[in-house]
């Protein structure tokens, strides 16, 4: 019996997450899985009931949970609150709190939305990257941080970008680790003419692999040039491993080179336990939608595939987190759409049809 902490968040996440939880219920009586799970709140609605949005007792849960389910934070109600409350702040500690440095971000394509992304049909048809973020370190947590004001009543506010060598190999090792399951080729990014930091980055990516993987294929991209490369032609990679910040931007334009940012899930991973299970946290890349929320119109297909995520990167059950991936495929061949990935000619549904719409497709495959 795996623990499942499940954390709808704010917005659309109790939506998209209420259709998750119809997989899981559906899969666990069909006994295909074994889950147990258990709910709280992170973000918002932790700052309206506790005051901070992310709890000692929620951080403890996801501490004894086997892995995590989290939906999003974030909405113009909190817009104003004190930096360190905000309910981003929530997800930034959840992510330390349980060690999850390894952030992975597909791109992938379902033959069905070639035609979603603003880019040629040709560019991205058959797209399948993999994003490996380091997610615990860089600029976003580097000390000294701050601001102060000057004598002369200017302000000046610093961060730091700091890597340290097991940091970095740490990150490299799920890089090379999963691109030995799939096309064995990483490139790797930095910005190394300019930033020290990012210099001891590639040098030290580039004696782990000559170390531990020369069977793959290692290659060095500044990361300008990959923002470039990634819209020019994103079929050229296959694993991009990258520094917290460069990852966290890149993997949007690269959510975007795939048109359908309700379709895009992600896992953050730390070590693996005793009994084999990688400590993960999963959640899809979107955000909490204010716009949509409440209104039956979330694409809920996101936060199933980062369950899918959990089975086969936690719980390493490929084949079960394969059934969802069929049920979804087959899902959108029979044309069926949510709003954001409407096409001419095919049936629109709101989010909880499209909830029943995959366990239809699940029901179908089991
Ligand atoms: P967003 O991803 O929430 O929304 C961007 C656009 O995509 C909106 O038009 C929205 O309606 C649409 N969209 C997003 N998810 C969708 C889905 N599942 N189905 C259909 N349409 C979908 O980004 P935003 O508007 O920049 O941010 C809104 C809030 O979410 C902000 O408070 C932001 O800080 C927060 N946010 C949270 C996370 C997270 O929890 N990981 C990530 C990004 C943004």
């Amino acid at each position: 019996m795996k623990k499942v902490l499940i954390l709808g968040g704010d917005g659309i996440g109790s939506e998209i997450m209420r259709e998750t939880k119809k997989v899981i219920d559906f899969l666990n009586q069909q006994k295909i899985i074994n889950i147990e799970t258990e709910e709280s709140l992170i973000g918002g609605v932790s700052i309206d009931a506790h005051g901070k949005p992310l709890t000692e007792e929620t951080l403890k849960m996801a501490k004894n949970a086997d892995a995590v389910l989290l939906g999003a934070v974030g909405g113009p109600k909190w817009d104003n609150v004190g930096q360190d409350i905000r309910p981003e702040a929530g997800l930034l500690a959840i992510r330390k709190g349980m060690g999850v440095y390894a952030n992975l971000r597909p791109a992938t394509v379902f033959p069905e939305l070639s035609d979603a992304s603003t880019l040629k049909e040709e560019v991205v048809s058959g797209l399948d990257i993999m994003i490996v973020r380091e997610l615990l370190g860089g600029i976003y947590f580097g000390e000294p941080r701050g601001i102060e004001t000057l004598p002369n009543g200017e302000k000046k506010a610093w961060n730091t970008l700091v890597y340290s060598t097991h940091e970095i190999e740490r990150i490299a090792k799920s890089a090379f680790d999963i691109a030995m399951v799939r096309g064995k080729k990483v490139c790797s990014l930095d910005k190394s003419n300019v930033l020290i930091s990012t210099k001891l980055w590639k040098d030290t990516v580039t004696e782990y692999r000559n170390k531990y993987y020369p069977e793959v294929e290692l290659s060095h991209m500044y990361v300008d040039n990959a923002s470039m490369q990634l819209v020019r032609n994103p079929k050229q990679f296959d694993v991009i491993l990258t520094t917290n910040m460069f990852g966290d931007i890149l993997s949007d334009c690269a959510a975007m080179v795939t048109g359908s940012l309700g379709m895009l899930p992600s896992a953050s991973l730390g070590e693996k336990d005793e009994n084999g299970v990688v400590k993960g946290l999963f959640e899809p890349v979107h955000g909490s939608a204010p716009d949509i929320a409440g209104k039956d119109l979330a694409n809920p297909l996101a936060t199933i595939l980062s369950f899918a995520m959990m089975l086969k990167y936690s719980f390493n059950q490929s084949k079960e987190s394969d059934i969802i991936v069929d049920a979804i495929r087959n899902v959108l061949k029979s044309g069926i759409r949510t709003k954001d990935i409407m096409q001419k000619g095919k049936i629109e549904v709101g989010t909880k049809a499209m909830g029943d719409e995959v366990i239809l497709a699940l029901q179908n495959l089991v």
